[in-house]
């Protein structure tokens, strides 16, 4: 996509003229969906950024959406729902029917579907191969979904759900990568019960914990070949890593452009703050280490939209950008010192996000297992 920067930018400006900060700082705080946020990306067309032109799409690649999460980060307007409406998407596209993604695909171009993601399970957590729910197979084709899941985010304000279940029991197959399959789910479906989760993430979205009582799944809506679901599920799993690391970057930017803001003009003692090295080197570091995330999370996409294995540069840009976002937010915290503290100045509210940017949608821990076992060949440490 040519000049795909200036249109970006261009288009979150449209995006930011009818957002107000204010509307972003309520749907953060009380966790819920920022609808006008979602109405207002759609407007501008980005949330057919993509998406191949034949489709009705925008066109452009990972590159593109991941720049688009960046930006709109870096205004503070940044929606969660794009991170995972680009995951559902890169499965699809690659994995889903002709049928399928005119059905879940096309209809997301212009925001009238929402889409999320489920894999999580309490007793799971991070070793999603122990999940237990279960999708049987019915005569008829269709699938009968048993379990539960959570922290699912915007489950109930999707239409759709991709959700990740078990077709063969753990205890049954030889190979714990076997038997899992991916779904289509109908979150309006019968025999689902969603309760809200409170959480104080001060992001804007809302996070459910899922009860699946004997709900049916068309035939229609399996993804990929039963009993193969993993080998869709690792497609969708560089492109979320890459999203969240470019969410870091655009808030970890945002952060620190106030921290070095309020470190020029803050002056106790009559110099400004930001002239001690004691200040000034923790906002050097935070700004180097975002320039090398970003440059990491750049080759990353690169290969990821050339068909290549980007899978260490997704883990290493994860690893590094939110460790970078939340050394930004820390050292513009100690620079404001108990201003931080104000919701006005939004440093608070940020913590949070840019913390859990290092611990979900998977922890740092398995960024690092990752590198030292597939990059640097040492011997499976977990
Ligand atoms: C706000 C929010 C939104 C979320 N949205 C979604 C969603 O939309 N869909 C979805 O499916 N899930 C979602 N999640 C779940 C998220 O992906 C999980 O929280 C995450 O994968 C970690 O699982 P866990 O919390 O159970 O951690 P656990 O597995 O209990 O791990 C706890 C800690 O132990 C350490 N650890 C665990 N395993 C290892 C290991 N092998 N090596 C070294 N250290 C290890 C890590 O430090 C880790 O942080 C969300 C979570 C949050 C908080």
């Amino acid at each position: 996509m040519e000049d795909a920067a200036a249109i970006i930018s261009q288009a979150v400006e449209g995006v930011k003229s009818k957002i107000s900060l204010d509307y972003m700082r309520k749907c953060q705080r009380e966790g819920l969906f920022p609808y006008a946020l979602w109405d207002a990306c759609a407007e501008q067309g980005l949330l057919a950024l993509g998406v191949p032109e034949a489709l009705g799409g925008l066109g452009g690649g990972l590159r593109e959406q991941c720049l688009l999460l960046e930006t709109l980060n870096r205004e503070g307007i940044g929606l969660q729902a794009i991170v995972i409406l680009a995951m559902d998407r890169s499965t699809l596209l690659k994995h889903g029917t002709e049928d399928q993604i005119q059905r879940f695909v096309v209809p997301t171009l212009d925001g009238s579907m929402k889409l999320c993601f489920a894999i999580t399970e309490p007793n799971a957590g991070t070793n999603a191969f122990k999940m237990t729910t279960l999708a049987t197979r019915q005569d008829d084709g269709s699938y009968r979904l048993n379990g539960q899941k959570t922290w699912i985010s915007n489950f109930k304000e999707s239409d759709y759900c991709l959700i990740v279940a078990r077709t063969t029991p753990f205890k049954d197959v030889a190979d714990r990568r076997e038997g899992i399959s991916m779904f289509m789910l109908d979150t309006k479906a019968a025999g689902i019960t969603a309760q809200p989760l409170q959480l104080g993430t001060n992001q804007a979205s809302q996070q459910y914990t899922l009860f699946f009582d004997d709900v049916v799944i068309p035939a229609e809506n399996l993804i990929g070949e039963e009993g193969k679901g993993l080998k869709c599920l690792f497609h969708a799993l560089n492109p979320e890593r890459l999203s969240v690391a470019s969410m870091s970057i655009g808030l970890g930017e945002l952060v620190l452009r106030k921290g070095v803001e309020y470190a020029k003009i803050r002056a106790p003692f009559d110099a400004p703050i930001g002239s001690y090295q004691g200040v000034q080197h923790p906002l050097a570091y935070a700004k180097a280490h975002l320039e090398a995330a970003r440059l990491m999370r750049d080759k990353g996409v690169d290969l990821y939209d050339a068909g290549r294995n980007c899978a260490p540069e997704a883990n290493m840009a994860k690893l590094l950008a939110s460790d970078a976002g939340f050394e930004a937010v820390n050292a513009a915290m100690q620079a404001f010192g108990g201003s931080s503290m104000a919701w006005e100045n939004d440093l608070i509210a940020y913590f949070t996000p840019l913390r859990l940017n290092q611990i979900a949608p998977i922890n740092n821990q398995m960024m690092l297992n990752y590198i030292g076992e597939h990059v640097l060949g040492l011997p499976k440490s977990y």
